[in-house]
């Protein structure tokens, strides 16, 4: 069995970041430990007639910048340590990008492809119901993560809405359009990625159109991703899903592979084929030879086993945590550049800040406008962590983290300890 534990990862990585700000453990003692934790079990009625009882976590891990902020996911390996790691990065990735939240993160340990759409309506509503004592828009507020989607959050607005007597929009984002979902949401987090990507390519005089990328999972963010860096002129040369992984040297043709995975809910890359692309392991896709390597699945695809044999020139972390610390280190000494979860996935947040504000005004802005203002979200908190990499000679990573604990040290700092 694992003894990996993310939220262990975290709290090196705010170690790091503090002790290169030369902060006092005092000043950030409050980061290393999330603010609220609920553990929850509830009954749910199978289609069978039998009842099964599902545990689910909400962990609010930061309030100090405004209402935590996080999405939820459903999986069979989702544990407290895993939904208290992405509490906690989601803190971190609110501050670098400076939109005005903390952190939270939910998960429900649960195989949702095991489950009816009945099922899955009915563990969705009951968990929501469950964690609402700590939600709500003023509070904490949900988005879709793994295995979750705009549907889901759907219900979980209609069910946090019944139980307060009148419609709270707020209380999740990622919702669809019809009920005060924004536009641009769904492709938020890979739009952001493929901008990340061109900026970083741009800093190291890497043309977009001779770049050869690999992409590790074909979900929500792992497909966008890969389409719109492919819009953008570079080629695809590996994809891989839970199920399969497909290389070809020349490039695949997305569009192809995007189309047959939409074409059904549970289509995945085991029963697709195409001319010339090779099927391949997961770990060869990893350390294919390649520009860029984009892991978009889980946390720890990259790791002490592992990463000696990367042989990516940048890895953009599109996923939450896929590089271990002790990953950070063999690459590093590698010279491979890491561009950090907290900054490269950032833009499904900052979208769903944007659906926030929308829903608190009740008012919807143009899709153009969502993406306008998530561009210049994204490249301003590029910037940022470039600037400090360059002039403290830190990691990405490292530089990420110092910009967005100097924001929280200082809500900290200003708001003072209660009581
Ligand atoms: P998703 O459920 O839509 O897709 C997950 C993908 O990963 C699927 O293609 C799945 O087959 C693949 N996968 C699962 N297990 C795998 C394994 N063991 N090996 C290889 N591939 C595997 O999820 P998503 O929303 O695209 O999220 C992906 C990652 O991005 C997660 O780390 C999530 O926390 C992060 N993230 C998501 C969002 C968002 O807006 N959805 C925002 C920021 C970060």
């Amino acid at each position: 069995m694992s003894t990996y534990n993310p939220y262990e990862n975290v709290k090196t990585t705010i170690r790091n970041a503090a002790g290169k700000l030369g902060l006092e453990e005092s000043d950030y003692i409050i980061s290393l430990y999330p603010e609220r934790e609920l553990k929850v079990s509830f009954p749910v009625r199978m289609d069978n007639g039998s009842v099964r009882v599902f545990e689910g976590y909400r962990v609010q891990h930061s309030s100090a910048r405004g209402p935590s902020k996080g999405g939820i996911r459903f999986h069979q390996d989702t544990d407290e340590n895993e939904v208290k790691a992405l509490a906690a990065w989601m803190t971190f990735k609110c501050a670098v990008v400076g939109i005005p939240y903390g952190g939270a993160k939910g998960g429900v340990t649960v195989d949702p492809f095991t489950l009816s759409r009945a099922e899955l309506e009915r563990v969705t509503r009951r968990f929501a119901a469950m964690i609402t004592p700590i939600i709500g828009p003023e509070r904490d507020i949900p988005a879709p993560d793994v295995n979750t989607n705009a549907e889901m959050m759907g219900w979980i607005m209609d069910t946090y809405s019944m139980l307060k007597g009148y419609a709270v929009p707020g209380v999740v984002t990622g919702k669809p359009i019809d009920i005060g979902g924004s536009l641009g949401r769904t492709e938020a987090t890979g739009r952001g990625v493929s901008i990340i990507t061109q900026e970083i390519l741009k800093k190291l005089n890497m043309p977009i159109e001779k770049t050869r990328v690999v992409v590790q999972g074909m979900g929500n963010v792992g497909s966008i991703s890969a389409k719109l860096i492919n819009e953008l002129g570079a080629t695809i040369i590996g994809v891989g899903d839970v199920s399969s992984c497909l290389y070809k040297e020349s490039g695949l043709d997305m569009s192809d592979i995007l189309r047959f995975l939409s074409a059904k809910k549970g289509n995945l890359l085991k029963d697709y084929e195409q001319n010339g692309a090779k099927r391949i392991t997961n770990e060869e896709l990893l350390t294919l030879e390649t520009d860029v390597l984009i892991p978009a699945a889980l946390e720890n695809q990259i790791n002490a086993e592992n990463a000696a044999n990367i042989k990516a020139k940048v890895i953009i972390e599109a996923a939450n945590g896929p590089t271990t610390v002790e990953a950070d280190t063999i690459l590093d000494s590698k010279n491979i550049i890491v561009v950090p979860d907290i900054l490269a996935n950032a833009g499904g947040v900052v979208v769903s800040y944007f659906e926030w504000v929308q829903n608190l005004q009740s008012f919807m802005w143009e899709e153009d406008e969502v993406n306008q203002k998530l561009a210049v979200k994204m490249c301003k908190a590029f910037d940022a962590v470039y600037g400090m990499h360059t002039e403290k000679k830190a990691t990405l990573r490292t530089s990420a983290y110092m910009i967005a604990l100097q924001k929280l040290v200082a809500a900290y700092k200003i708001r003072g300890i209660f009581p």
